[in-house]
């Protein structure tokens, strides 16, 4: 099986050169290409009987956009496809000081949340590192961004499809190859890994010596609710979730954010929003409310604008910082691996 060339590093790249008997100069005019975006056959500074040996050992693009969807809000969703004809899903958004880039981990999920369409139909396989950076390349260059400073995305979201946790190593390589100096450049500081609070690589991530902000998607306060709508919380308990990310503060000084799906009748009562504070105040954290994409394969039920206020009203009386997350992208299938699970079923038709 061909393998894939973004999936290497700097070093690994210049080791390979070697090995094949070229010069490790070449090393430095691959990698930038690569994370241009381009095509193998479009890196013409190399000779082309080395481009053709890179043909033969490695896909070429690995990852490519089939389709984007804009958002009445400027959102941008972005259908992926992978060497073996998966697909999965990346969001961008659009911000005052440039572009974030939301994207996917995995192909599918088996973390099986109740609310989220990723995980519909389990997991399908992992996406390696280099797939990963390929999202972002591939937006990047669609967008006319360069290296470095000529950026475009400037941030980037693990909070497309998948459990970035279930793919650790991948996911921290990923992260690394990102802010490779010689590539596209983005530093842990811009990356947020948002993760459904898988303990133990909660506390291995702190050890990582990556500065990148932790995200933990929360949805209840108390373990047996959360347990309805979030099979994980089985094997942790959001005591354990707690110290995890107490760790995490303690190693890296650096605040974390817990995400909070409003759930009609589920997360979004009062008593969540007395316990939420109860648990969380006085913790270096941040609570991002978020409305509930409603996904046609369940029956869970979002809450309105206004009552959405009043929780927020409530977690800020309460002492907590805490804001509502503005909808985007509603109008095109927003939420996690909605798309994707579109996609499919036309496909399937
Ligand atoms: N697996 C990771 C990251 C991907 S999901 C995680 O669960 O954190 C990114 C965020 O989207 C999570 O907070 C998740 O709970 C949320 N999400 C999933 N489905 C959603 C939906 N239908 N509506 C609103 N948010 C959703
Ligand atoms: Fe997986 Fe996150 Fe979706 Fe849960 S919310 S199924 S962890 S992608």
């Amino acid at each position: 099986m061909k393998k894939i060339l973004l999936d290497y590093d700097f070093n690994q790249l210049k080791n390979y050169l070697l090995e094949i008997g070229e010069k490790s100069f070449r090393a430095k005019q691959i990698f930038c290409d690569l994370h241009l975006n381009k095509s193998i056959n479009d890196i013409t500074v190399l000779p082309k009987n080395l481009r053709e040996k890179l043909l033969d050992e490695f896909v070429d693009l690995p990852v490519k956009i089939i389709k984007t969807l804009k958002s009445g809000d400027g959102t941008e969703k972005f259908l992926f496809s992978l060497y073996d004809g998966n697909v999965v899903e990346g969001v961008l958004m659009k911000y005052k000081y440039g572009y974030t880039l939301c994207v996917s981990t995995q192909v599918g999920c088996r973390m099986g949340c109740k609310f989220c369409a990723s995980g519909l139909n389990g997991l399908i396989r992992n996406l390696s590192a280099g797939e990963m950076l390929g999202e972002v390349v591939a937006v990047n260059s669609y967008l006319s961004g360069g290296l470095k400073d000529k950026r475009k995305v400037i941030n980037v979201v693990l909070m497309g499809s998948g459990e970035p946790l279930d793919n650790y190593d991948n996911t921290v390589k990923f992260i690394k190859l990102m802010a490779d100096e010689n590539g596209i450049n983005i530093s842990p500081r811009n990356v947020s890994l948002s993760t459904s609070g898988l303990v133990n690589k909660m506390y291995d991530l702190a050890n990582e010596d990556l500065p990148i902000n932790l995200t933990v998607s929360l949805h209840s306060p108390f373990d047996e609710k959360r347990l309805e709508i979030m099979p994980v919380a089985k094997k942790y308990s959001i005591k354990e979730i707690l110290g995890a990310c107490d760790n995490y503060f303690n190693k890296t000084k650096r605040r974390y954010i817990f995400e909070y799906v409003l759930i009609k009748g589920q997360s979004a009562t009062k008593e969540c929003a007395n316990e939420l504070i109860k648990i969380l105040k006085g913790k270096p954290c941040h609570v991002n409310l978020i409305r509930l994409n409603e996904v046609k394969e369940n029956n869970l039920s979002g809450i309105s604008d206004k009552e959405a206020y009043v929780f927020l009203g409530l977690l800020e009386k309460g002492g907590l910082s805490a804001t509502l997350r503005r909808r985007m992208g509603a109008d095109i299938d927003g939420a996690c691996g909605q798309l994707r699970q579109r996609y499919i079923e036309e496909m399937e038709n």
